[in-house]
């Protein structure tokens, strides 16, 4: 998965779940902070991809490989 998107920094977190005591699988997203996608459906990650290809994450990533020079943070 990673190999297959580069330039996408993401991990994978398991997460007990409070109330049932279940452990799930998460995946975080480095350049979104605060976002956690449940994979999907079945054993594919389909419902990450799809958030990869979203454009205000490709934007985050663009951003971090090409800063703007200009830019002042
Ligand atoms: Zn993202």
């Amino acid at each position: 998965m990673q190999a297959k998107y580069p330039d996408d920094n993401f991990e994978a977190v398991i997460r007990k779940n409070a109330t049932s005591g279940i452990y799930e699988f998460r995946i975080k997203c480095a350049d979104c902070p605060g976002k956690h996608y449940t994979p999907g459906p079945g054993e594919s990650l389909q419902n990450f991809e799809v958030h990869l290809k979203n454009r205000q994450h490709r934007s985050k990533v663009n951003a971090r490989l090409h800063p703007q020079p200009s830019e002042t943070s």
